[in-house]
């Protein structure tokens, strides 16, 4: 089943105080609107329903995720309908329609949204009232008015991609949400559990209380890795996966690309996975010569197995010779690849031993890496 999700930020609202629509505004050490496509970065498509004169903004937040930016209307529902209507090069199976200013919808809603979808044409969070209700006019209270049967509602309200792309299509406008077009249109809508951490981010102290939340929910580890190799015969090393001349090479079991396996070391850290040898033993004559790209992708997926994104890496070689100063681009740039991040995500950088001890003497290179890794 494909999934799309549909964020809709075209809205100007600034009742959360601040010079800014506040899904440009910062929470928790990032703006709201990046916070809340993050939470669907796993979808088969991710799109951005903006105000028009926000796209240059849109554009820098998006970095490094996958999202198409789509200009919105003028009311909520043209602005769905434009995200819809963008998708129809591409029809996912199911949509998920979601406020931007709603940044702390946890992974649990979202799945259980995608579940009631599999019975019912449309499903949605929601959180029963609880509290009294009064009528009032004037300061006073003229009345009280039965809880029983009400809900709250919060997105992502999930549907079937053309079941809804058609009831927005035909509906007359005005409605308060997706699931108002959606039983316009005659469609079943199923309530999932919500959660009082999925608020809607709308006055000033909303903020807090989102900052709150976000800053309980991270979740970051950090794993360190330390290797060896010494130089042996051979005319060249390979270093964070660079292929360098030089007069003498590295011995070891693989590739001995000493600083990829401080790399791979720190991730396996982080996730307290072991390290390279029990993921890869050197007895096992199947990885004799092996290029090491191949143990740094597997503790990638790992982490994403585990449930973690790699935060960024940092690599120090030590060494006398070869130089890495000019090379050291080059290895951020691979090893990026390798590990499907951006370069700013990894650095790579180097130093002697001030001619002292076993890399003093050049008998061999050492490298320590560090990792973080940001559950997902
Ligand atoms: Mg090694």
């Amino acid at each position: 089943m494909t999934t799309a999700a549909i964020i809709v930020a075209a809205g100007r609202g600034t009742r959360a105080g601040g010079p800014l629509p506040k899904q440009w505004q910062a929470v928790a050490g990032k703006p709201v609107a990046r916070w809340t496509l993050e939470r669907f970065a796993a979808m088969d498509q991710l799109v951005l329903v903006i105000h028009p004169d926000d796209r240059a903004r849109a554009e820098a937040l998006c970095e490094g995720l996958n999202v198409r930016i789509v200009p919105g209307g003028a009311e909520r529902a043209s602005s769905v309908l434009a995200g819809l209507e963008a998708l129809t090069d591409t029809p996912p199976e199911r949509v998920l329609i979601h406020d931007v200013a709603r940044p702390c919808v946890s992974a649990e809603i979202i799945s259980a949204v995608l579940t009631a979808l599999q019975t019912s044409s449309g499903a949605a969070p929601a959180l029963p009232v609880t509290d009294a209700l009064w009528t009032g006019d004037n300061g006073q209270v003229t009345g009280t008015q039965d809880r029983g049967g009400l809900f709250r509602a919060q997105t992502p309200q999930g549907f079937r991609y053309p079941e809804i792309l058609a009831a927005h299509r035909a509906h007359p406008g005005g409605a308060a949400d997706d699931v108002e077009v959606a039983r316009a249109a005659g469609l079943d809508i199923a309530i999932v559990a919500g959660e009082e951490s999925n608020l809607k981010i709308t006055g000033p102290d909303d903020f807090a209380r989102a900052a709150q939340y976000l800053e309980s929910a991270m979740d970051i580890r950090l794993g360190n890795g330390y290797d060896v190799h010494r130089f042996g015969d051979g005319d060249h090393v390979v270093l964070c996966g660079v292929q360098i001349p030089f007069e003498r090479g590295l011995s070891g079991h693989s590739d001995a690309d000493v600083g990829m396996h401080a790399v791979t070391d720190a991730i396996y850290g982080a996730l307290a996975q072991g390290d390279i040898g029990q993921h890869f033993p050197p007895s096992d004559p199947q990885w004799k010569g092996a290029e090491s790209h191949f143990f740094l992708r597997h503790a990638v997926e790992l982490a994403h197995k585990m449930g973690y994104g790699i935060g960024n890496v940092d690599c120090t070689l030590v060494c006398e010779r070869p130089k890495i100063g000019p090379h050291a681009q080059a290895m951020r740039a691979e090893m990026a690849r390798i590990m499907g991040l951006q370069v700013g995500q990894v650095s790579v950088k180097a130093t002697t031993s001030e001619r002292l001890g076993f890399t003093g003497r050049e008998e061999g290179i050492a490298a320590i890496a560090t990792a973080t890794l940001v559950a997902t």
